[in-house]
Protein backbone atom coordinates (compact mmCIF):
# COMPACT_ATOMS: atom_id res chain seq x y z
CA UNK A 1 0.00 0.00 0.00
CA UNK A 2 1.18 3.20 -1.07
CA UNK A 3 1.44 5.71 1.73
CA UNK A 4 0.73 8.69 0.05
CA UNK A 5 -3.07 8.72 0.27
CA UNK A 6 -2.92 8.03 3.35
CA UNK A 7 -0.93 11.20 4.26
CA UNK A 8 -3.11 12.99 1.79
CA UNK A 9 -6.49 12.18 3.31
CA UNK A 10 -4.38 12.77 6.82
CA UNK A 11 -3.44 16.54 5.56
CA UNK A 12 -7.12 16.72 4.50
CA UNK A 13 -8.73 16.40 7.50
CA UNK A 14 -6.02 18.60 9.23
CA UNK A 15 -7.05 21.69 6.93
CA UNK A 16 -10.35 20.87 7.46
CA UNK A 17 -10.31 21.19 10.45
CA UNK A 18 -7.92 24.62 10.22
CA UNK A 19 -10.77 25.64 7.84
CA UNK A 20 -13.32 25.19 10.35
CA UNK A 21 -11.29 26.74 13.06
CA UNK A 22 -10.98 30.36 10.67
CA UNK A 23 -14.61 30.17 9.66
CA UNK A 24 -15.67 29.55 13.42
CA UNK A 25 -13.32 32.77 14.62
CA UNK A 26 -15.17 34.56 11.50
CA UNK A 27 -18.10 34.17 12.27
CA UNK A 28 -17.75 35.07 15.73
CA UNK A 29 -15.94 38.12 14.69
CA UNK A 30 -19.10 39.00 12.39
CA UNK A 31 -21.56 38.28 15.20
CA UNK A 32 -19.75 40.54 17.92
CA UNK A 33 -19.17 43.12 15.49
CA UNK A 34 -22.83 42.79 14.43
CA UNK A 35 -23.64 43.15 17.74
CA UNK A 36 -22.03 45.97 18.11
CA UNK A 37 -23.01 47.66 15.47
CA UNK A 38 -26.91 47.08 16.13
CA UNK A 39 -28.05 50.12 18.79
CA UNK A 40 -29.31 48.77 22.14
CA UNK A 41 -33.05 49.58 22.66
CA UNK A 42 -33.77 52.73 24.90
CA UNK A 43 -36.06 53.98 26.70
CA UNK A 44 -38.50 57.07 26.20
CA UNK A 45 -39.03 59.36 28.66
CA UNK A 46 -40.95 61.72 27.18
CA UNK A 47 -42.78 62.64 23.84
CA UNK A 48 -43.69 66.52 23.64
CA UNK A 49 -44.89 66.53 20.18
CA UNK A 50 -45.33 64.11 17.08
CA UNK A 51 -41.64 63.91 15.55
CA UNK A 52 -39.98 64.46 18.80
CA UNK A 53 -38.93 62.07 21.61
CA UNK A 54 -36.77 62.79 24.89
CA UNK A 55 -34.70 59.72 25.90
CA UNK A 56 -34.23 58.72 29.72
CA UNK A 57 -30.86 60.51 29.56
CA UNK A 58 -32.26 63.39 28.24
CA UNK A 59 -30.87 63.29 24.74
CA UNK A 60 -33.57 64.70 22.14
CA UNK A 61 -34.68 62.88 19.34
CA UNK A 62 -36.03 64.44 15.94
CA UNK A 63 -37.50 62.00 13.92
CA UNK A 64 -36.26 61.93 10.17
CA UNK A 65 -38.46 62.78 6.95
CA UNK A 66 -41.44 64.17 9.05
CA UNK A 67 -42.96 67.17 10.25
CA UNK A 68 -45.41 66.86 12.63
CA UNK A 69 -48.02 69.79 13.35
CA UNK A 70 -46.75 71.22 16.51
CA UNK A 71 -48.59 70.04 19.36
CA UNK A 72 -49.85 73.08 22.22
CA UNK A 73 -46.61 74.80 23.84
CA UNK A 74 -45.83 77.87 26.16
CA UNK A 75 -44.86 79.29 22.98
CA UNK A 76 -48.72 79.20 21.39
CA UNK A 77 -51.83 76.47 20.87
CA UNK A 78 -51.45 73.48 18.69
CA UNK A 79 -51.11 73.26 15.18
CA UNK A 80 -54.06 71.13 13.43
CA UNK A 81 -53.72 67.80 14.63
CA UNK A 82 -50.61 68.67 16.72
CA UNK A 83 -52.63 66.72 20.15
CA UNK A 84 -53.37 64.07 17.59
CA UNK A 85 -50.24 63.29 16.35
CA UNK A 86 -48.75 63.87 20.06
CA UNK A 87 -51.06 61.35 21.29
CA UNK A 88 -50.27 58.97 18.27
CA UNK A 89 -46.67 58.89 18.71
CA UNK A 90 -46.80 58.36 22.34
CA UNK A 91 -49.32 55.19 21.55
CA UNK A 92 -46.37 54.04 19.80
CA UNK A 93 -43.64 55.08 22.05
CA UNK A 94 -45.79 52.93 24.66
CA UNK A 95 -44.82 49.86 22.67
CA UNK A 96 -41.71 49.37 24.45
CA UNK A 97 -38.00 50.29 24.23
CA UNK A 98 -36.87 51.88 20.53
CA UNK A 99 -33.74 51.46 18.47
CA UNK A 100 -32.49 54.55 16.20
CA UNK A 101 -31.04 54.77 13.51
CA UNK A 102 -29.43 57.58 11.98
CA UNK A 103 -28.99 58.65 8.36
CA UNK A 104 -25.73 60.85 7.56
CA UNK A 105 -26.30 63.51 9.69
CA UNK A 106 -25.94 62.87 13.49
CA UNK A 107 -27.87 66.27 14.88
CA UNK A 108 -29.71 69.43 13.27
CA UNK A 109 -28.88 72.49 13.78
CA UNK A 110 -31.17 72.98 17.03
CA UNK A 111 -28.32 70.05 18.61
CA UNK A 112 -31.17 67.10 18.48
CA UNK A 113 -30.33 63.81 17.38
CA UNK A 114 -32.09 62.65 14.05
CA UNK A 115 -33.27 59.34 13.78
CA UNK A 116 -35.54 57.08 12.29
CA UNK A 117 -37.08 55.43 15.22
CA UNK A 118 -38.17 51.73 15.26
CA UNK A 119 -40.70 50.03 17.47
CA UNK A 120 -40.26 46.78 19.32
CA UNK A 121 -42.14 45.28 16.58
CA UNK A 122 -39.51 46.20 13.61
CA UNK A 123 -42.17 48.96 12.33
CA UNK A 124 -40.84 52.88 11.80
CA UNK A 125 -42.47 55.41 14.01
CA UNK A 126 -41.85 57.58 11.29
CA UNK A 127 -43.80 55.57 8.64
CA UNK A 128 -46.53 54.78 10.99
CA UNK A 129 -46.73 58.82 11.38
CA UNK A 130 -47.40 59.24 7.82
CA UNK A 131 -49.79 56.19 7.45
CA UNK A 132 -52.10 57.66 9.83
CA UNK A 133 -51.81 61.09 8.02
CA UNK A 134 -50.67 62.81 11.49
CA UNK A 135 -47.08 64.14 9.80
CA UNK A 136 -45.76 65.05 6.14
CA UNK A 137 -42.94 64.05 4.33
CA UNK A 138 -39.98 66.78 5.16
CA UNK A 139 -37.06 65.58 3.32
CA UNK A 140 -33.67 66.92 4.20
CA UNK A 141 -30.64 66.75 2.62
CA UNK A 142 -28.51 64.63 2.84
CA UNK A 143 -30.44 62.49 5.81
CA UNK A 144 -32.69 60.93 2.92
CA UNK A 145 -32.12 57.12 3.07
CA UNK A 146 -35.73 56.39 3.37
CA UNK A 147 -37.25 59.18 1.02
CA UNK A 148 -38.56 56.25 -1.25
CA UNK A 149 -40.05 54.36 1.53
CA UNK A 150 -41.43 57.32 2.90
CA UNK A 151 -43.27 59.59 0.48
CA UNK A 152 -45.64 56.58 -1.08
CA UNK A 153 -46.69 55.60 2.70
CA UNK A 154 -48.31 59.68 3.10
CA UNK A 155 -49.24 59.65 -0.45
CA UNK A 156 -51.61 56.37 0.39
CA UNK A 157 -52.53 58.33 3.65
CA UNK A 158 -53.51 60.97 1.28
CA UNK A 159 -55.63 58.67 -0.46
CA UNK A 160 -57.25 57.37 2.14
CA UNK A 161 -57.89 60.63 3.64
CA UNK A 162 -56.18 59.87 6.56
CA UNK A 163 -55.99 62.57 9.61
CA UNK A 164 -54.77 65.95 8.08
CA UNK A 165 -55.36 64.48 4.69
CA UNK A 166 -59.41 64.28 5.22
CA UNK A 167 -59.38 68.58 4.93
CA UNK A 168 -56.65 69.60 2.34
CA UNK A 169 -56.76 73.31 2.71
CA UNK A 170 -57.74 74.73 -0.56
CA UNK A 171 -55.38 78.29 -0.97
CA UNK A 172 -55.36 79.58 -3.74
CA UNK A 173 -52.10 78.92 -5.80
CA UNK A 174 -50.08 78.66 -7.90
CA UNK A 175 -46.86 77.38 -5.49
CA UNK A 176 -43.23 77.05 -6.97
CA UNK A 177 -41.45 73.58 -5.84
CA UNK A 178 -37.96 73.51 -5.50
CA UNK A 179 -37.21 70.06 -6.53
CA UNK A 180 -33.19 70.48 -4.48
CA UNK A 181 -34.67 71.08 -1.13
CA UNK A 182 -38.11 69.89 -1.75
CA UNK A 183 -40.17 72.89 -0.39
CA UNK A 184 -42.64 74.57 -1.95
CA UNK A 185 -43.54 78.43 -1.81
CA UNK A 186 -45.74 81.40 -2.78
CA UNK A 187 -44.94 82.88 -5.85
CA UNK A 188 -43.90 85.92 -4.17
CA UNK A 189 -41.79 84.38 -1.49
CA UNK A 190 -37.72 85.55 -2.06
CA UNK A 191 -36.71 82.37 -1.42
CA UNK A 192 -38.97 81.54 -4.61
CA UNK A 193 -36.86 83.56 -6.48
CA UNK A 194 -33.57 82.13 -6.85
CA UNK A 195 -34.84 78.87 -7.42
CA UNK A 196 -33.31 77.25 -11.00
CA UNK A 197 -35.01 76.89 -13.89
CA UNK A 198 -34.21 73.42 -13.90
CA UNK A 199 -35.46 72.77 -9.71
CA UNK A 200 -38.48 75.25 -10.24
CA UNK A 201 -42.52 73.33 -10.30
CA UNK A 202 -44.93 75.24 -10.61
CA UNK A 203 -48.03 73.52 -8.25
CA UNK A 204 -51.32 74.15 -8.49
CA UNK A 205 -52.68 72.92 -5.55
CA UNK A 206 -51.18 72.07 -1.85
CA UNK A 207 -52.40 68.43 -3.02
CA UNK A 208 -50.08 68.73 -5.43
CA UNK A 209 -47.35 70.26 -3.55
CA UNK A 210 -47.71 67.80 -0.57
CA UNK A 211 -48.43 64.54 -2.93
CA UNK A 212 -44.92 65.30 -4.67
CA UNK A 213 -43.29 64.99 -1.04
CA UNK A 214 -42.49 68.79 -0.81
CA UNK A 215 -43.16 70.46 2.39
CA UNK A 216 -44.04 74.17 2.84
CA UNK A 217 -41.54 77.10 3.08
CA UNK A 218 -41.70 77.76 6.96
CA UNK A 219 -41.27 81.63 5.76
CA UNK A 220 -43.59 82.16 3.44
CA UNK A 221 -46.67 79.30 3.80
CA UNK A 222 -46.42 77.22 7.19
CA UNK A 223 -48.43 79.61 9.25
CA UNK A 224 -51.00 80.50 6.40
CA UNK A 225 -51.54 76.95 5.58
CA UNK A 226 -52.23 76.16 9.42
CA UNK A 227 -54.63 78.51 10.15
CA UNK A 228 -56.66 77.56 6.13
CA UNK A 229 -55.84 73.66 7.55
CA UNK A 230 -57.71 74.44 10.84
CA UNK A 231 -60.48 76.38 9.12
CA UNK A 232 -60.95 73.56 6.76
CA UNK A 233 -61.29 70.99 9.53
CA UNK A 234 -63.77 72.69 10.92
CA UNK A 235 -65.98 72.90 8.25
CA UNK A 236 -65.66 69.09 7.63
CA UNK A 237 -65.89 67.23 11.29
CA UNK A 238 -65.22 63.88 11.39
ZN1 LIG B 1 -41.07 80.64 0.89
Amino acid sequence: MRSFPVGFIGNRFRLGGLAACILAALLAWFLFAGASDSPAPRKVRLVPDGDTLILEDGQLVRLIGINAPEADTPEGPAEPFGIEAREALRGLISLGPVVLERDREQKDRFGRTLAYVFLPDGSMANERMLAQGLAWALSISPNSRYTDRLLPVQQDAMIRAEGLWRAIPSLPGPFVGNARTKRFHDTACPHAQGISRKNRFPFQSLAQAFHQGHAPCKSCLHDRIMDAWKASLNLSPK
